[in-house]
């Protein structure tokens, strides 16, 4: 595997395979790769020629200067996983590589120069991380500039980001947008980068998330449509000591409304997002699809 610590070398590797007629599948991560990361690569791998992956966290994209700071960072670590799933190419570099034209000499980017989100971004994470999807929409185009790829890979876990970038894809014209399910620890807890950060007395508290959305899915089951009544059984699931849930709400998932969409759903995404301890999670399961938790 190549490792380019600068992304205009990336750039330049990913022209030559384009010209050569290749197709290239990228998968953007923020690093510290587990193997739900690693699974959108191994299905990059799959259906490409050419397998790219970024290894960046965007500082556009926190609102919390201390989640930025906390988040782990394993550039070496990150590249051996990728070189073992059969990745081509890892990139990384700063943000004024990224943004030559956009950073200036004090390192500061120019917020005109953020990227607006389409309405995708309205809504649960848009609103509770103000500015969060401008900064992705802003990345994610810039990666997409740099690979030009065929298709590109991201995971359900982060279901609203997936519907942001679907969003931007259709507006630049390319790639593809494959969206792959949620990796899960045998006890169900998404898995996540910031699992790392969670303490032993933490750890537990956190399958709150997953028993909510499971909670929901069974009612829905059962034959329950209504979304105020599904929301308020993960609600009464998720209601435990040391977790500080933020949301737990429904959404079509194939027309995305800011707020909870009225009388009977035909379809449904359920969400959830909680702090347990300093962690900020998000998780969410599709209650009629065939992605579930086991
Ligand atoms: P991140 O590094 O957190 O920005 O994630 C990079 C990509 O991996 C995003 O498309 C995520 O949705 C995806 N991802 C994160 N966690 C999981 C997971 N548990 N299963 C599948 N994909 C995931």
């Amino acid at each position: 595997m190549i490792r380019c610590e600068r992304p205009d070398q990336a750039r330049a590797w990913c022209a030559a395979g384009r010209d050569e007629g290749r197709t290239i599948g990228f998968v953007p991560t923020m690093g510290a790769l587990h193997e739900g990361h690693l699974a959108l690569v191994a299905r990059a791998r799959a259906e490409n020629d050419l397998v790219v992956a970024s290894v960046f966290v965007n500082p556009l994209q926190f609102g919390e200067r201390d989640d930025f700071e906390r988040y782990p960072r394993d550039f070496e670590g990150d590249a051996r996983s990728l070189a073992s799933v059969g990745c081509d190419l890892a990139f990384t570099g700063t943000l004024a590589d990224f943004f030559p034209a956009e950073v200036g000499a004090d390192g500061r980017f120019e917020p005109r120069a953020l990227r607006a989100p389409g309405p995708a971004a309205r809504g649960l994470e848009g609103d509770l991380r103000p500015g969060h999807f401008a900064g992705v929409a802003t990345i994610v185009a810039r990666l997409f500039e740099i690979v030009r790829p065929t298709r590109s890979y991201f995971g359900h876990k982060d279901y609203q980001q997936t519907l942001v970038v679907a969003e931007l894809a259709r507006e630049l014209g390319y790639p593809e947008v494959v969206v792959c399910p949620t990796l899960r620890d045998p006890d169900g807890l998404a898995m996540s980068s910031r699992n790392r950060r969670l303490s032993a007395d933490d750890r537990p508290r956190a399958l709150v998330l997953s028993r909510a959305l499971r909670a929901a899915r069974d009612l829905w089951q059962r034959g329950e449509r209504d979304p105020a009544r599904l929301a308020e059984r993960m609600r009464e699931v998720a209601g435990d000591r040391g977790v500080e849930l933020e949301y737990a709400a429904l959404r079509d998932p194939e027309r995305w409304t800011p707020g909870e969409p009225r009388g009977p759903l035909e379809r449904a995404v359920a969400l959830v997002a909680a702090r347990v301890g300093p962690v900020r999670l998000i998780d969410n399961l599709r209650l009629d699809g065939p992605e579930g938790l086991s």
